[in-house]
């Protein structure tokens, strides 16, 4: 299926590993062209250099920390420099610590709502007049399963991630009848370092082997095995396309079937 981005811009947080380099990936193979932001430079550039070298995209790239008002500002105007304009908004960055409600003070709580909702917020500001203006526009959210359905520990996570949830339903509704959509994809397991570092490391420090740590985490999963990152990309390129234009206010899992609730 032809997802009909040749030539649209598609601006990439998160984008030197993991999720976010997945999505730049996807949408860089539908001939988008891809801006890639995130914190460490040469990350960035090794992660442009494998895209432009697998899609032949034009990609550049920016350093940014999402929690900081004036670099989310310098990185949207490089992306309208190299590119002309921004279409296609993909949110992501690294989520706060796990720890439960009194582990946490004040100024760890404003840090993870800096992450979520507010670099979200911040990026659609940015992002909106444009795609208003040119009355097409794509903006989708990482989020989590723990929207969904409650994950023990992830409670600065949750907290920040369902005001995003919240927002996006009601932006959804103001922009539509630009031609503008808003959504959310929800990852269950997903193998990137995040992962490593938090669900497979708790299992290895019980004295696994990385195979018996996957495969143990793989029992909770209908599937029965941790989801790709190309997996969750999939889903992000098919919501920026032109296909997607009557999917608007979703949340959508991408989880393998963990999430049982039925709404
Ligand atoms: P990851 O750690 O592999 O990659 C995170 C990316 O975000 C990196 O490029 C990092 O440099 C960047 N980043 C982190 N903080 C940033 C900041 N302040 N400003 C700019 N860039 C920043 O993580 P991932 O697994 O790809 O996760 C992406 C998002 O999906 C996270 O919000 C994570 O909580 C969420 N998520 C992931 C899973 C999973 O299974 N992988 C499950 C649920 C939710």
């Amino acid at each position: 299926m032809d997802l009909g981005l040749r030539g649209r811009t598609a601006l990439v947080l998160g984008a030197s590993k993991g999720i976010g380099k997945a999505c730049a990936m996807a949408l860089g193979r539908e001939g988008a062209n891809v801006m890639l932001g995130a914190r460490g430079l040469a990350e960035l550039a090794a992660t442009a250099e494998e895209i432009r070298q697998e899609t032949g995209a034009r990609v550049e790239i920016g350093s940014v920390d999402v929690t900081e008002a004036c670099q989310c500002e310098a990185i949207f105007g490089a992306a309208k420099t190299a590119f002309g304009r921004v279409d296609i908004l993909v949110n992501n960055a690294g989520g706060p610590p796990f720890g439960s409600f009194d582990s946490f003070n004040e100024a760890q709580w404003r840090a993870a709502l800096e992450l979520n909702p507010m670099s979200v917020v911040r990026f659609m500001n940015l992002a909106l007049p444009d795609m208003k203006a040119a009355g097409w526009g794509r903006i989708v959210n990482i989020t989590s399963l723990a929207v969904k359905s409650v994950l023990p520990g992830s409670i600065l996570s949750t907290a920040g991630r369902l005001g995003v949830i919240g927002l996006s339903k009601l932006l959804a509704d103001e922009v539509a009848s630009f031609g503008v959509t808003v959504n959310n994809v929800a990852p269950g397991s997903i193998l990137t370092d995040r992962v490593r570092n938090t669900s497979l490391k708790a299992r290895l420090e019980q004295g696994m082997s990385e195979e018996e740590a996957l495969a143990d985490l793989a029992k909770t999963i209908p599937v029965r095995r941790i989801g790709t990152p190309d997996e969750l990309a999939a889903m992000v390129a098919f919501l920026a396309s032109e296909h997607a234009g009557y999917i608007t206010g979703a949340t959508i899992p991408v989880d393998g079937g963990v999430v049982r609730s039925i709404l």
